[in-house]
């Protein structure tokens, strides 16, 4: 029986709220804290009506660590699960040591005024948390999240050595916008302007953003175009499996979205650098995100399904070895569920079950700060179908893209 304490009230804060609630046997006792605290009080409205248990709410600025510091202590919570945005990972990991807290996120630091997507600063806290005591479970939705945990799972049963990997990530909703993002779209679109980046032969090469792409083949869905990204799992999927020669990531993007963006990127609208208006400064994407659907708004008529999933290639008892493991989930069934759209639902759902994993001690490496792939994969993929999240797996099949 537990105490977690979730911080952000987006579109995955809803999830995690309404899955944590879901398993009242493990979160015994729940609080949703965030900036705005009506969201929150909205979400644990939602939540008393689908699945009956109160949760307690709470107004907290999670830049602010004395703040944090204070709510922690109040609350006392057994782990801090941060669904908020990437630039409040180190204030709440500072709250999270200053306060003995074990700590659980999705997305990696980010600080506000560069886009760079790496684990850096918060690998920087190991040692700290060690002499802490306490453990941080990095990147735990589904990508970063899954992903990384589908990997553990090829390496530890089907591979002695891993040479390929491609993440896949397929949207094939419509939620019938002419333009939203499916996270918060500040982030969302730091994350696909940058430059594109992959992982070969010991080193990262970057090519123009959107620059390379080609049409992969997802189950149930069909061929899709997809680009080539940089996404921040890459950085410690080659770190912790060394025999990788190659890692890339893949995301589709439909032509009308594409077009928007181009649009938006020539006028400026996404830069993060701020400009002068009416003598205030004013961060043009962050004026973007206040104009655009909210996220969490998505999913009532949002129709299709997602697909996000591993292709690996490499060498087992001296063989050539193919594997392919993915889920795919409906928009649908997301909003029958809990309210929400796919996305969000792909994200919480592993946030609530490595919480789970760590809260039971199934996910037990001891102190310090871990990425997914460095727990044990199965009792989590024993857990993640039952959850919501069913995965299937092709083991020696043709894969059906990437490997020209
Ligand atoms: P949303 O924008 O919908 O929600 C973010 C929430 O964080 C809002 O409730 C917001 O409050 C709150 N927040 C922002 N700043 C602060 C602050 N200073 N103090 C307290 N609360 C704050 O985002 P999403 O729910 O879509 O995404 C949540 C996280 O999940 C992000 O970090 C995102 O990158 C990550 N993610 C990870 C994925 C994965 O697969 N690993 C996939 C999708 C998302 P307010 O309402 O006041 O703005």
């Amino acid at each position: 029986m537990a105490k977690v304490l979730i911080i952000g009230a987006g579109g995955v804060g809803n999830v995690v709220a309404h899955k944590c609630a879901m398993v009242s046997e493990v979160f015994e006792e729940i609080t949703l804290a965030s900036r705005t605290v009506s969201k929150c009080e909205e979400i644990a409205a939602a939540v008393k009506q689908r699945t009956g248990k109160e949760i307690a709410t709470a107004q907290v600025d999670a830049d602010n660590v004395p703040e944090l510091v204070a709510l922690i202590q109040k609350v006392q919570p057994d782990m801090v699960i941060n669904v908020a945005l990437p630039y409040q990972d180190l204030p709440i990991m500072d709250a999270c040591l200053e306060t003995k807290v074990h700590y659980l996120d999705t997305a990696n630091y980010e600080p506000k005024d560069e886009a760079k997507f790496e684990y850096s600063w918060q690998w920087a806290y190991q040692e700290k948390f060690k002499e802490a005591g306490i453990t941080a479970i990095l990147g735990c939705g589904f990508d970063p999240g899954v992903t990384g945990v589908f990997t553990a799972r090829a390496a530890k049963h089907f591979f002695d050595e891993m040479h390929y990997l491609d993440i896949v990530d397929c949207n094939a909703g419509d939620h019938g916008k002419a333009f939203a993002t499916n996270f918060n779209p500040e982030i969302n679109i730091r994350e696909i302007t940058q430059k594109g980046k992959y992982y070969e032969n010991g080193e990262w090469v970057e090519i123009d953003a959107m620059s390379k792409h080609k049409a992969i083949s997802y189950p149930n869905i069909g061929p899709r175009e997809s680009y080539l990204l940089y996404h921040e799992e890459l950085e410690s999927l080659v770190k912790n499996y060394p025999t990788l020669k190659r890692a890339r990531f893949w995301m589709t993007f439909g032509q009308a979205y594409l077009t928007h963006l181009e649009v938006m990127q020539n006028i400026g609208m996404t830069s993060i650098k701020p400009v002068k208006y009416q003598g205030m400064d004013i961060v043009p994407l962050e004026f973007l995100k206040a104009v655009l659907p909210e996220p969490s708004s998505l999913g009532e008529n949002y129709t299709g399904e997602t697909s996000i999933g591993c292709q690996i290639k490499g060498i087992k008892d001296g063989q050539e070895q193919t594997y392919y493991i993915w889920n795919n989930c409906s928009h649908q069934a997301a909003f029958d569920e809990v309210g929400g759209q796919g996305v969000a639902y792909t994200t919480g759902v592993p946030a609530m079950l490595g919480a789970k994993m760590f809260l039971e001690g199934k996910w037990d490496n001891g102190a310090g700060v871990f990425n997914v792939e460095e727990f044990n994969p199965d009792p989590f993929l024993a857990e993640l179908g039952k959850y919501g999240l069913e995965w299937h797996e092709e083991v020696g099949g043709t894969l059906p893209h990437s490997y020209e």
